[in-house]
């Protein structure tokens, strides 16, 4: 069967990328369906990323994803800029579906179709968004040095969130739908000892204030009274959870408790021989640009014994 590649590598995020890189290195010719709207993945929604190591004055997230992408094409990978919208996955050979209904065959799939962060869906968060929105904590926490900021969700990641940003921001302010916690009860207590956290009970924002391009305040309404009050802020901490993009793979590989694809860690075998599993899609803990990167790594060299113990 002369069309069937190597490798296919479903996402191009740091994961898609990097396993791009390292399987086009070790000669496997890999395919890679980069996604059609958001090729480069999430790190293409941002500005500054100060923590991607190798860039000590930081870097731009679409920079930094135009450079994994050139690098991976340098060495032989082919980029498509399509969504696989169909897959087989069962046999020795595995059957990917574009949007043209084109069909590919592979004897190993990478899945790296990342994780989507759940956003409030308010009119101006996606202009906002790097710019005083963030959902990410670990990111971008350094950057509110000093200043009042906001985090919305009741649940252990907005605790986490809102008692790491306690280090570096004046004011925390956690927003929450309820009067009630939904995170653990050690978190809850880490939460309320700190002297720089204050809560905001039966609140959710009601509009995001923007000035000069940049997150200046909110509106939040109290959803028992239907009062609206305006809370200064300069940063706004989304954490109200995260989505991975599984629907392909539902019924096809193996999740986890949570909805992330399962992994033989610490390898990224999935359920399926030949797939395998890396970045945001599988991991709800650290989901960071450098461990997503880390993962794809892992992720192409395991393929590449897969189908060196098939030769
Ligand atoms: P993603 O980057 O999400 O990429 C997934 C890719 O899969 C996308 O390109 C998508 O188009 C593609 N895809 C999905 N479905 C399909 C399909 N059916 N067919 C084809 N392609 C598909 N991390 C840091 O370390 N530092 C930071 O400063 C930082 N800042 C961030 C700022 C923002 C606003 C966000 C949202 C995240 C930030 N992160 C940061 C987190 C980091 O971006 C993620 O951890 C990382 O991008 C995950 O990489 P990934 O490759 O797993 O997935």
């Amino acid at each position: 069967m002369s069309d069937v590649r190597n490798v296919i590598i479903i996402g191009s995020g740091p994961a898609g990328y990097t396993a791009a890189l390292y399987t086009a290195r070790a000669s496997l010719n890999p395919l890679v369906f980069e996604g059609a709207v958001t090729a480069g993945g999430a790190l293409m929604n941002t500005t500054e990323v100060e923590n991607f190591p190798g860039f000590q004055e930081g870097i731009m997230g679409p920079d930094l994803m135009d450079n994994m992408r050139a690098q991976a094409e340098r060495f032989g990978a082919e980029l498509v800029p399509d969504d696989i919208v169909s897959v087989d996955l069962s046999g020795e050979v595995k059957t990917v579906t574009d949007t043209s209904g084109a069909v590919h065959r592979a004897r190993a799939v990478v899945v790296a179709t990342g994780s989507q962060h759940r956003k409030l869906g308010l009119p101006n968060e996606d202009q906002l968004s790097g710019r005083g929105v963030s959902y990410c904590a670990t990111c971008d926490g350094f950057f509110f040095r000093e200043q009042d900021i906001a985090v919305v969700g009741g649940g252990d990641t907005a605790m986490e969130e809102a008692t790491f940003l306690s280090r570096f921001a004046r004011k925390v302010t956690v927003i929450h739908r309820r009067d009630t916690l939904r995170a653990s009860k050690a978190m809850q207590e880490r939460a309320f000892a700190d002297p720089k956290i204050e809560f905001l009970w039966d609140s959710e924002v009601a509009e995001i204030q923007g000035a000069e391009g940049k997150v200046s305040g909110l509106v939040v309404r109290n959803t028992s009274t239907d009062e609206k009050s305006e809370l200064p802020v300069t940063g706004l901490f989304v954490a109200i959870g995260h989505d991975p993009r599984v629907e392909l793979f539902k019924g096809v590989l193996e999740l986890d408790d949570e909805g992330y694809i399962a992994v033989d860690a610490p390898s990224t075998r999935t359920n399926v021989p030949g797939v395998f599993a890396a970045g945001d899609v599988v991991d709800h803990t650290y989901r960071q640009a450098i461990t997503a990167a880390g993962t794809g790594c892992s992720a192409a060299l395991d393929a590449e014994r897969y189908l060196a113990a098939l030769a």
